[in-house]
């Protein structure tokens, strides 16, 4: 581990205007260490007071700065430069990430940086790209379509992949023409700090991007109810995001929610099993389970069930649990001593209702909030192990007779974010891909995302709207449709 922090962090301030302000209450809060529980730095708690502050700055932003005169080209080429920068500081992001997240260092580097730095690349050529219609109609006028920046945007995310979460909101709000107010998660709020550092670097005028760290039920309440607020993006759990959609109700803001998932992973008798079970293995352990999309739910046609019950077990006792500064560490730990007590829970409730634990099944013995790679055999679809979602390393699996169950036991969920199959036979991959209720379908793997994709739910617990891809730029754009009256000089 480093033996100090890999950049000098303005931990005590907030990112207002353009520049680092102290909160007006002073307060701050301990930033954790999750794999050893260790404070790592006080960063300054927002409350309604600065809140205010960076909508205001925002919406100034929006009416009078450089920002609104900007063209497109010069928006993407603000936004290169961030990319360029985040790219050039990546192992200071990365060793970030280890700190506060307990994200292993490898993983970073294969997953979360790359797609971070393209995300920002992707936008960036956007910006302008962003265009309207001339659209004939039955006048004798010219009608046509722009498009408009939204407006300011409220974006809150959560702690599971913090530099992501929030470039995933900021590049295409900015692509746009949008300011932006961004809330970390309380127990992540460092790399979003760094982020606002060389956001500042690259150029981007006062107002533009704005960074408070603090609670949900405070700086989060306050940013959500702000009239100032055009649009809120957020990603969470179901809870809040239903909370955010009633405040936004009142004003009829704009929302996307992204929401949880409690993913089935379909493996039918002429799967490639090897494959499936690698991927599997990493579709719900990856980032320890923390992840809206993973594969908690692992559906198996009857007659390979007990081979892939193996196969698992055989993958995640090959998993190495530990500090996420170790270049072979494959798993962290959970965020917090509440997720993995949260976690361990849900693991007992899995035992009580008759499931079999056929691995791991407890927190790590060990300092920090770890908790051993667990899988269920023997699971059914009633059980609590297959209906919440965990959010943590446990994978529960099920068994099935025929395609048709596969089909209603996977969609037999309050949730709709993601879902994969193994099969050899192509016409049923299209079929069941079809029938799945999901926004996302993996065949023949589980757990890719691209920046150039849609990526949202199709409603109840999952949510509503899709991040990503040309979708993300109808977020964050208002249409508008303009007639010129061509009979008159
Ligand atoms: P969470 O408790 O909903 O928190 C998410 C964010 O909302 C945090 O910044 C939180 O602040 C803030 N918040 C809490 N209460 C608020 C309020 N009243 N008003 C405004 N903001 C408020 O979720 P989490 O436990 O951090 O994250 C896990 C959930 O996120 C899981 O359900 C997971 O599936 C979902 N998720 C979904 C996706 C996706 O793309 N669909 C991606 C990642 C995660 P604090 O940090 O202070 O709590
Ligand atoms: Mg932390």
């Amino acid at each position: 581990m480093p033996s100090s922090l890999p950049t000098i962090l303005p931990t005590r301030r907030l990112l207002i205007d353009g520049g680092w302000v102290e909160p007006r209450s002073e307060r701050t809060f301990a930033s954790i260490n999750p794999a050893t529980g260790d404070v790592i730095a006080d960063v300054a708690e927002a409350d309604a007071t600065d809140v205010d502050l960076a909508v205001r700055a925002a919406r100034r932003a929006l009416d009078v700065g450089p920002w609104r005169r900007m063209t497109g080209a010069q928006r993407g080429r603000l936004l290169q430069k961030l990319a360029d920068l985040v790219e050039a500081h990546a192992e200071e992001f990365v060793a970030l990430e280890a700190l506060d997240a307990g994200k292993p260092i490898a993983a970073s580097r294969r997953q979360h940086l790359p797609a971070s730095i393209d995300c920002l690349n992707y936008y960036a050529g956007w910006a302008d790209k962003i265009t309207g219609d001339v659209v004939p109609t039955r006048s004798a006028a010219l009608t046509y379509t722009s498009r408009q920046p939204v407006g300011v945007v409220a974006a809150i995310v959560p702690w599971n992949f913090p530099l992501m979460n929030a470039v995933w909101k900021i590049a295409p709000a900015l692509t746009c023409g949008c300011a932006v107010v961004l809330k970390p998660a309380e127990l992540t709020p460092l790399s979003a700090l760094r982020l606002g550092e060389l956001a500042l670097e690259a150029g981007f005028p006062p107002g533009v991007l704005n960074i408070l760290p603090g609670f949900g039920p405070v700086a989060g309440q306050a940013l959500i109810e702000h009239p100032g607020i055009d649009k809120i993006s957020f990603t969470g759990s179901p809870q809040v995001g239903k909370h955010i959609m009633g405040i936004a109700a009142k004003r009829c803001t704009k929302v996307t929610l992204e929401l949880g998932g409690k993913s089935p992973n379909i493996v039918f008798a002429d799967a490639d099993l090897d494959a499936a079970a690698h991927a599997a293995a990493s579709g719900i352990f990856f980032n320890g389970g923390q992840v809206c999309s993973a594969g908690s739910r692992i559906l198996v046609q009857n007659s390979r069930y007990d081979e892939m019950v193996e196969r698992l077990v055989a993958r995640a006792q090959r998993i190495r649990l530990g500090d996420p500064f170790a270049p072979g560490t494959t798993m962290g730990p959970l965020i917090s001593r509440l997720q993995q007590e949260r976690v361990v829970g849900h693991i007992e409730r899995g035992r009580a209702s008759g499931a079999r634990v056929v691995c791991g099944g407890k927190a790590a013995d060990r300092p920090g909030y770890f908790v051993e790679p667990t899988i269920f055999a023997d699971a059914d679809s009633a059980m609590s192990i297959a209906r919440d979602e965990i959010f943590g390393p446990v994978a529960t699996m099920i068994r099935f007779e025929d395609e048709a169950e596969a089909v209603r036991l996977a969609n037999d969920s309050a949730y709709s974010l993601a879902a994969g199959l193994w099969t050899r036979d192509v016409a049923r991959a299209h079929r069941v891909a079809d029938a799945l209720r999901a926004g996302t379908v993996w065949i023949n793997t589980f757990g890719p995302t691209d920046t150039r994709l849609p990526w949202g739910g199709m409603g109840g617990d999952s949510g509503l709207g899709r991040d990503l891809g040309r979708s993300a730029i109808d977020n964050y754009t208002e249409q508008k449709a303009v007639w010129l009256n061509l009979a008159i000089a």
